[in-house]
């Protein structure tokens, strides 16, 4: 089954964290997505891939606003980390194997996006970067959004080292021996910082790594797979 987040989202909002049924991995030449991918959006979830939008995530900060005119093209998968959009039928797609995935809405100003916040993203405060997109490209509040974390490496396998201290010292803590980050708490932290509201926050507190239902690739190393997450308005 496909994690959705039924009933914290508006009705008419899709979002989705699919399963390991299809690997949604994105080859560093490929041009779109494989037609395994494209048949697996189109039978199980209704969804014409020609409205799919897709990035090639780069751990970095940047947030894409998908306007309209904006058609997926062929062979020109933009560098990003996050999308957000307010136009119906967009399908905002990302991938993951133990980034956090985040989901946001604003049921106000009819706008969404979804966030890649991994160590290096988090670092760069991305999740901000999202909130700020739609705040300046939609009118959005803060205290109006609805974010979603899906299911990433939790506290409990996600063991750094010393270094990670000093990018985030109130959320690596020492479990049994080993130190561990919360990257879940720190993206929190930050939405608070932004106006965002704490039960406007949902958390699947779902972890890849101990979850074998999960890709993951702390696991798995290179022969992880990755989930997708998606997002419709
Ligand atoms: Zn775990």
């Amino acid at each position: 089954m496909n994690l959705v987040f039924k009933n914290f989202f508006p009705q008419d909002v899709t979002a989705l964290f699919v399963d390991r049924r299809v690997d949604f991995i994105l080859p560093v030449d490929a041009v779109g997505l494989s037609a395994q991918q494209k048949e697996f959006l189109l039978q199980e979830l209704k969804l014409m891939p020609e409205k799919v939008f897709t990035m090639r995530q780069v751990h970095g900060n940047k947030i894409l606003n998908i306007a309209s005119s904006d058609l997926p093209q062929q062979g020109s998968i933009p560098d990003a980390d996050g999308m957000v959009t307010n136009v119906k039928g967009a399908v905002l797609t990302m991938r993951t194997a133990d980034c956090l995935p985040v989901f946001l809405c604003d049921p106000k100003k009819r706008c969404i996006g979804l966030v890649h916040a991994g160590w290096k993203g988090s670092r760069e405060r991305i999740v901000v970067k999202g909130i700020e997109s739609l705040t300046k490209n939609f009118g959005s509040h803060a205290g109006d959004i609805l974010v979603a974390f899906g299911p990433s490496i939790r506290k409990c396998c996600y063991e750094v080292s010393e270094d990670f201290q000093k990018i985030f010292p109130a959320e690596v803590s020492r479990v049994n021996d080993r130190l561990c980050l919360n990257l879940a708490e720190a993206n929190k932290t930050q939405l608070l910082g932004t106006g965002v509201k704490e039960e406007n926050i949902f958390d699947s507190k779902e972890c890849t790594v101990c979850n074998l239902k999960y890709f993951s690739y702390r696991r798995d190393d290179e022969r992880s797979g990755r989930h997708l997450s998606l997002m419709v308005l």
